[in-house]
């Protein structure tokens, strides 16, 4: 058994996953804090934050924190409930009213340019906290790149908000998380591509513009990996151009999957462009992305609530059911919103065994990492290697 495993917790529509790597880094991909969600007669809900406080480690202001926020793309459901459950500002403000109501401190947050369109307003609350780490990497302060003040900007950057801050782009093989370097993690970064960010600026979709990556978690010995594709809510022109560029520069590797989060919560819009009725065809892309790449014993995952026979889009019924048929034979498909059951849905735990990623749900539940504790430093940012860059800047 190693330390790294990944966990999609069941917010119904929306993301929320906790990547925790062999050195005891932890990512959150998007959040969905349910404890307070909307719709509390719908199914019993999973307590989201008692859960990340029951695992983050606790850094020297007493705070609960993860290393890395990916936020895919501002909205409602991939960032609900921020504003309330994270800290926002100065490090060193961090209050004894943050410490009690357990507000979770963030080293690092990616996200793109897309954060300064119309957003929700709990994106507004992580814009106001980017423009602030932003504007660190452009004066003089001393606390440039420092912990729980670093930023780096996915995608390309047509406006320009983040000149002075450290950036990655499609093809980018990114190992230096929260001012370290890692054996155990690297992100392959596949999207958003320029067109996707600028097509989304243009049309106000921001699912256009989800930041899409391979998260390669790696054993002790680094025999063994566990393979996350993620790409928030992007449809098959995103998912096609990502197998494309891909494909076409040899680096299929990034591909592969041990578990693909059904893009869009399970939506048509991952195989044709809704509605249904008029576009029943799935696009050979897409279908061949899942048949293709996914791994022995792959997992496809619906972050979405139960996947009923109906009408509704997502999580639609149709599309889970064309998952179905084109994954492998020893491939799985879950829902988050049915896992274990319908009734009390709990979070789908993928692990890295000593013989590969497999689905199990054996964490112990106050799974406490002790971690050294981290003061502010000064940071040297340490570029992604430039030759690892097949696109360019797309
Ligand atoms: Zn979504």
């Amino acid at each position: 058994m190693t330390n790294a495993y990944v966990k999609i917790y069941p917010v119904l529509n929306g993301t929320c996953i906790l990547v925790h790597t062999e050195d005891d880094q932890f990512i959150l991909i998007d959040c969905k804090i349910t404890r307070d969600s909307e719709d509390p007669n719908n199914q019993v809900f999973f307590d989201v934050k008692d859960d990340l406080i029951s695992i983050l480690p606790t850094n020297s202001y007493g705070a609960p924190y993860v290393d890395l926020f990916v936020l895919s793309h501002p909205d409602q459901d991939h960032c609900h409930g921020f504003e309330n459950h994270f800290y926002t500002g100065k490090p060193s403000n961090y209050t004894k009213t943050d410490k009690e109501g357990h507000r979770i401190m963030i080293n690092e947050i990616w996200t793109s340019k897309i954060i300064y369109g119309e957003v929700c307003k709990d994106a507004e609350c992580i814009r106001t906290e980017v423009s602030r780490r932003r504007d660190l990497y452009t004066s003089s302060d001393h606390r440039i790149g420092t912990d729980y003040n670093r930023l780096s900007m996915v995608g390309y950057d047509d406006d320009q908000e983040f000149t002075d801050c450290p950036s990655y782009y499609p093809s980018d093989l990114v190992s230096y998380v929260a001012g370290k370097q890692t054996s155990y993690l690297s992100v392959f970064i596949h999207g958003p591509f320029k067109k996707s960010l600028i097509d989304s600026s243009a049309t106000g979709d921001r699912n256009l513009a989800s930041v899409i990556a391979q998260y390669q978690l790696t054993s002790p010995d680094h025999n063994e990996k566990l393979l996350l594709l993620e790409g928030g809510d992007a449809d098959h022109y995103q998912w096609a151009m990502v197998k494309e560029k891909t494909e076409e520069h040899s680096r299929e590797e990034y591909l592969y999957f041990d578990v693909f989060l059904a893009a869009h919560h399970c939506s048509w819009s991952f195989y044709n462009n809704r509605p249904y009725n008029e576009n029943k065809d799935p696009a050979v892309s897409s279908r061949d992305l899942v048949s293709i790449y996914g791994k022995p014993n792959c997992l496809l995952v619906s972050s979405s609530k139960e996947i009923i026979d109906d009408e509704n889009n997502p999580p639609h019924y149709p599309a889970k059911q064309q998952y179905a048929k084109d994954l492998i034979a020893s491939g799985k498909f879950l829902c988050t919103g049915e896992t274990p059951n319908r009734a009390e849905p709990k979070p789908i735990i993928i692990e890295l065994t000593n013989t590969g990623a497999v689905q199990g749900n054996n964490l112990p539940d106050k799974k406490k990492i002790s971690k050294a504790e981290k003061g502010e430093k000064q940071f040297a940012y340490l570029a992604s290697n430039p030759g690892t860059r097949a696109f360019g800047c797309e």
